[in-house]
């Protein structure tokens, strides 16, 4: 058997080639050199954006729809941002598991992954029209990765997003400010109180005003339930002690 898989995987690299999505040297599609040109991001409050422990807001940070903490793995560059653009205007399933991978490999080594006890994922919703457009949604896949492999309840129909607004990162401040609760209805039956907290995946984060008005939004029934995020990238920030 392990004979037979062995010449399958053989056969297989030797018609489907894999090359890296990045540098393009065969072999895998994020080859070791470019997986370093990831830079990881260091726990930090996600609002004032200087270091905190563990990856908790600040209490003096905090107001009623903030989260309660963001696990932030890497840097979005030019790099990073080229990987995702790939990933998101054009599916391509191995690269994404080659991406949700590392992203697991670095997230279960980290001091977060305590917090993901006990938790519900729920993915950032697309809207219908942009699900439709894309045939996919990003966020709802690395959900979906987590959760089978580490054992997690998921949930992808508790919140659904009624406003089509524009991609995200082409958006500028204002714009992103319009993102309210109003663009979230909390729609589905289960009920939060069985789980410890709730953990909002997104690929990328700007100011964080989605995660915060999907947060608003649970909040609304659960005012007191921990609301924390989990994400792949964010714009490079300026590191201070606290
Ligand atoms: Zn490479
Ligand atoms: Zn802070």
């Amino acid at each position: 058997m392990l004979q037979y898989v062995g010449m399958s995987n053989f056969l297989s690299d030797f018609f489907f080639p894999r090359y890296c999505n990045i540098c393009g040297k065969k072999g895998d599609y994020l080859c070791n050199l470019c997986k370093k040109l990831f830079k990881r991001n260091l726990p930090e409050c996600y609002t004032c954006r200087r270091l905190s422990s563990d990856f908790n807001s600040h209490s003096s940070c905090k107001s009623k729809k903030s989260l309660d903490r963001i696990f932030v793995c890497w840097e979005y560059n030019r790099n990073t941002s080229n990987i995702l653009k790939k990933l998101k205007y054009k599916y391509v399933t191995d690269t994404s598991e080659t991406l949700f991978t590392f992203f697991l490999e670095l997230l279960t080594i980290s001091c977060f992954k305590k917090h993901l006890k006990g938790t519900l994922l729920i993915p950032v919703p697309l809207s219908n029209n942009r699900f439709r457009e894309r045939g996919f949604n990003q966020s709802e896949l690395l959900a979906r990765y987590i959760s089978k492999n580490l054992n997690i309840d998921i949930d992808n129909d508790l919140i659904f997003r009624s406003i089509d607004s524009k991609h995200q990162a082409s958006k500028n401040k204002d714009e992103r400010k319009y993102i309210n609760s109003d663009s979230f209805k909390l729609i589905g039956k289960r009920n939060l109180n069985h789980y410890k907290s709730i953990t909002i995946v997104d690929d990328v984060i700007t100011t964080g005003s989605t995660l915060e008005a999907i947060a608003s939004c649970i909040r609304g029934r659960y005012p007191d339930i921990t609301i924390q995020g989990l994400c792949m990238f964010r714009g490079r920030a300026k590191y201070s002690f606290s």
